[in-house]
């Protein structure tokens, strides 16, 4: 790493202690920056980047509920305000047992450049909770939502900070906390929150768009090498949101998607991840996908172990945060693999993703290919302003042409700063000169 930046990189990192994967995420992003400052020398006397580690505000709460059998809980809320040079906050609530100060700052960072590469006028911000909504009744995440927003309310607001999903955060949880910052406020302000109903405020292609994004990223990025989804063997981890929509968009392209997971264990299915089966279970039984291989001919379940370990031409993790490690981007290497496109935030280690860079495997970062769903949380803000709903196909189109555009600015960054087809270069340079002249411009704040 270039020397200025290293020890700005120190300082950064001794005031964030024991917050691994906000130094993770801070490295990663540093190691790109030397060139720009070269070329770039105000940067360093404005003390941009340094600037830019350290959130605006940081908010942690208590969050008191009950429980179905009338014990007190408590839980931690947070909600980090990154940085506004672009937009209003955004991005979305986590609600995870391993939610800490410094998995919400690494996310809330990853989106500042996810966010300006969308070419959209929104900040970065983050937040969640170490609540784990696995295995609560409706009742009891209604009341935990509830509480959450009797504190969160009084930071947030449609030009102030805009929260959406994430990890445990879907449309109930969205309903929950709209209704509550509806009935504390006493304004349909619909533009406070992303995610929504379709029936009140929500967007079209919203539950869908981080999927379909990045299968549409990681196609752009097949176009270079003059080849395409169509024919690929497909390996997703997960079986969330994110990867239920990039399985079925993968395989309207003509890939067959041969295995995806959860937290206990994946499916090979040869024939193809039955898209339909695979929402019944996982969606609206919530449901574990062993009972996915249960009710289906042919398809084989493991129990633990790694979806890494299948072989396929095109890797989607779209789990969560440090899923593939060295070993298994080796292994999957061995295996013949192409792509990789990052559904998922930080789902590669760093030793991953030199394994990938070494082996000439196309690589697109999740703030990247990932950025299809905070960009339709934008659209979504966007028919809220105006008052308007848009059809699914105008609205796809739109995500379509924002993911095509994402990946063209990171392609250019990465030509223009000479290692061209390296996307994590050009995600980091093209979200970071964006963010960076409109902090210079508005001055030291
Ligand atoms: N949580 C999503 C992300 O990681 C979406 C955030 C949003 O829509 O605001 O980008």
């Amino acid at each position: 790493m270039d020397a200025r930046l290293e020890s700005i990189k120190d300082t950064v990192l001794a005031r964030n202690p024991g917050e691994a994967e906000f130094h993770q995420a801070v490295v990663e992003v540093f190691e790109s920056l030397g060139p720009v400052h070269d070329r770039h020398p105000e940067f360093l006397e404005a003390a941009i980047l340094e600037r830019l580690c350290e959130p605006e505000r940081q908010i942690i709460f208590r969050v008191p509920w009950t429980d179905d059998s009338g014990r007190v809980q408590i839980n931690r809320g947070f909600r980090v305000e990154f940085n506004s040079a672009l937009g209003p906050y955004k991005g979305g609530l986590r609600f995870h047992p391993s939610v800490y100060l410094g998995i919400v700052k690494f996310l809330g960072f990853e989106q500042i450049f996810k966010n300006a590469l969308t070419g959209m006028p929104i900040g970065g911000g983050k937040g969640g909770s170490d609540f784990d909504p696995r295995g609560r009744s409706d009742a009891e995440v209604m009341r935990f939502c509830q509480s959450f927003m009797t504190e969160l309310y009084r930071h947030i607001g449609e030009y102030t900070d805009v929260p959406a999903g994430d990890i445990g955060v879907g449309g109930r949880e969205i309903g929950y906390l709209f209704g509550q910052y509806k009935r504390i406020t006493n304004r349909y302000e619909s533009g406070v929150l992303t995610g929504k109903g379709i029936s009140w405020g929500g967007s079209l292609v919203r539950p869908e768009a981080t999927g379909f994004g990045t299968v549409i990223f990681t196609q752009e990025m097949l176009k270079t090498r003059g080849t395409s989804l169509d024919g690929q063997r497909v390996v997703v981890s997960g079986s969330g949101n994110v990867a239920i929509n990039a399985i079925a968009k993968a395989q309207t392209l003509g890939a067959t998607v041969v295995a995806c997971s959860d937290s206990s264990g994946y499916v090979v299915d040869e024939a193809g991840i039955d898209v339909d089966l695979l929402r019944e279970v996982k969606e609206v039984e919530r449901g574990r996908l062993k009972d996915y291989a249960e009710r289906r001919a042919g398809v084989s379940y493991v129990d633990g172990g790694s979806v890494w370990d299948v072989d396929a031409t095109v890797a989607l993790p779209c789990a969560t945060q440090n899923e593939l490690d060295g070993d298994a981007a080796a292994r999957l290497v061995r295996g013949g693999l192409l792509a990789v496109g990052e559904g998922a935030n930080m789902p590669s280690t760093r030793d991953a993703v030199a394994v990938f860079q070494e082996a000439g495997v196309l690589f697109g970062p999740g703030k990247a290919a990932n950025a299809g769903g905070v960009a339709t949380s934008a659209l979504e803000m966007q028919q809220n302003a105006s008052r308007d709903s848009w059809s699914f196909e105008h609205t796809e189109e739109r995500l379509t042409e924002i993911m095509v555009g994402i990946h063209d600015r990171c392609a250019a960054a990465a030509d223009e700063y000479g290692e061209p087809g390296n996307y994590v270069l050009g995600a980091n340079i093209g979200g970071f000169v964006k963010v960076a002249d409109a902090m210079l411009a508005q001055g030291l704040i």
